[in-house]
C-alpha cells in the first residue's frame, strides 16, 4: 500500500527525501503539502509531530480534507526537500500513546472499566474510565497488571484490513468516523488487544519501559487516571530525586522527616508572625502614650520603616487618649514613604483642609475622611516644612 504516508508504513523512519507538491498560506501562516511525509498530523489524541522540511522549522502538522498540511515558520517553494522528524519528541508520544492502549486493554479485561477519553499531555497523560471511583489498592493492582504485560514484551503491530474483514473481526472499539469508507487500520498488542487506531506506536510493550500511575480525579461520574511512561518516567523520577535532595538541604533532615519538618517550620513562621503583630500593637500603644505625654496639642514623629497600618494604629491610640490632639506621622527610607495626618474629635486642626497641602509639600498624593488624611510621600526631606503647617 504505497499510498500510505511514510509515518504509517514505518513509525521509526525519521528522515525522508520527498517533494513539495503544493505551497500556500492558511490563516496567515505558510504551509506545504508533500508527496510523502514522516511527520504525523495531530489526531486520535496524539499531538502533531515537529521537525523540519527543507531546513525550515515545522510548527504544526494537520490533516485537512484528506491532505496533510505542514505549517512552516517561513515559506518554502515547490521542489525536492528532506523532511526530518524530531524523533525524541515522537518516541515520547509513541510511548505515552502505546501505554494508553495497554492501560485501556488491562483496565477493561481485568477490571471491567471502559476507557471513554484519552489526553496526551506535555508532562502527564490521562485516560478516563467509566467507573465512579478507584481506590489506592485498585490503582496499585492496575499498575501491577500493566507492569506484567510490559515484562511480557508483547509485540505491537499495525495493519490495514478491508471493511468486510473489519466487520468479521472482534475489535475492542468500534469508533469509526461517520461516513468512513475504505480500509480500517487495526493496532494489535499480541494476545491482549485489537483496536482501531491511526497513530504511531512502539513495536513491543517492552519499549514502554514502565508505566507509573500517578493518581486519580473524579469527573462526570467517571475517573481520570494520570500516568507517565517510558523515558518521561525516568526523567520525572530524576526531577523528584533532585527536588527531594534540595529540600533535605534546606530543612536539614532525612527524607522520611521532610513533611514533619516542613509543617513544623510553617507553624514556627505563623507563631513568629503572631508575635510580631502583638509586639507592634504594644509598640504602637507605647508610642502613642509617649506622644500624648508631650506638651501642646500637636505632635509630629517620623517612624522609620513602619507601614501605613502601624501609623494608623499609633494615630488611633493617640487621638483616643487625647481627643484635643492632632498628629502628623511620616514613615519611610530616604525621600519615599507615607504620611498620615490625624486630628482628634476636639482638635482645632481640619485634616481635610491641611491634608492636601501637606501632600503637595511632600510631593505625594493622598485622601481621607473623618479627621484622617493619609497617602504616599516622595519628598520626605520637606517634612519639617509640613510640620510647620500645623502651627
Ligand atoms: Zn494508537
Amino acid at each position: 500500500m504505497s499510498d500510505l504516508p511514510a509515518y504509517e508504513r514505518d513509525s521509526r523512519l525519521a528522515r525522508l527525501e520527498t517533494s513539495v507538491i503544493e505551497a500556500g498560506t492558511k490563516n496567515g501562516e505558510p504551509f506545504v503539502v508533500l508527496a510523502d511525509t514522516v511527520l504525523y498530523p495531530e489526531g486520535g489524541g496524539q499531538p502533531a509531530d515537529l521537525g523540519r522540511v527543507g531546513g525550515v522549522t515545522v510548527t504544526d502538522v494537520q490533516r485537512r480534507d484528506g491532505v496533510i498540511l505542514h505549517v512552516l515558520e517561513t515559506p518554502l517553494e515547490p521542489g525536492v526537500v528532506t523532511v526530518e522528524l524530531d524523533w525524541t519528541r515522537r518516541f515520547d508520544h509513541m510511548q505515552q500513546h502505546t501505554a494508553q492502549h495497554l492501560l485501556t486493554a488491562v483496565a477493561a479485561d481485568r477490571f471491567g472499566w471502559l476507557t471513554t477519553a484519552f489526553h496526551l499531555g506535555e508532562h502527564v497523560s490521562d485516560i478516563e474510565l467509566d467507573v465512579p471511583a478507584i481506590d489506592e489498592g485498585q490503582l496499585r493492582l492496575l499498575e501491577d497488571a500493566v507492569a506484567a504485560e510490559i515484562r511480557a514484551a508483547r509485540p505491537v503491530t499495525a495493519r490495514r484490513v478491508s471493511m468486510d474483514e473489519y466487520e468479521r473481526t472482534d475489535v475492542r472499539s468500534r469508533g469509526l468516523p461517520a461516513g468512513h469508507s475504505g480500509d480500517v487500520r487495526l493496532v494489535e498488542i499480541d494476545g491482549i488487544d485489537l483496536n482501531t487506531c491511526g497513530g504511531t506506536h512502539c513495536s513491543s510493550t517492552a519499549e514502554l519501559e514502565a508505566i507509573k500511575l500517578l493518581g486519580t480525579e473524579s469527573l462526570r461520574g467517571g475517573t481520570r487516571v494520570f500516568y507517565v511512561a517510558g523515558e518521561r518516567l525516568r526523567r520525572r523520577l530524576g526531577q523528584e530525586v533532585e527536588r527531594t535532595a534540595l529540600l533535605r538541604g534546606v530543612l536539614g533532615v532525612a527524607d522520611d522527616e521532610l513533611v514533619d519538618a516542613a509543617e513544623l517550620r510553617i507553624e514556627q513562621v505563623k507563631d513568629g508572625a503572631r508575635t510580631v503583630r502583638r509586639l507592634e500593637e504594644e509598640l504602637a500603644t507605647a508610642l502613642a502614650s509617649q506622644l500624648a505625654a508631650r506638651a501642646g496639642v500637636v505632635s509630629a514623629e517620623h517612624l522609620g520603616s513602619h507601614d501605613l497600618s502601624f501609623m494608623q494604629r499609633v494615630a488611633r491610640e493617640l487621638t483616643s487618649i487625647d481627643s484635643k490632639r492632632a498628629v502628623l506621622l511620616t514613615a519611610g527610607e530616604g525621600e519615599v514613604g507615607f504620611f498620615l495626618l490625624a486630628a482628634g474629635e476636639e482638635s482645632t486642626i481640619d485634616a481635610s483642609e491641611l491634608g492636601p497641602r501637606i501632600a503637595h509639600l511632600l510631593e505625594g498624593k493622598g485622601g481621607g475622611k473623618g479627621g484622617v488624611f493619609q497617602g504616599r510621600a516622595n519628598r520626605l526631606s520637606n517634612r519639617e516644612a509640613a510640620v510647620a503647617l500645623l502651627g
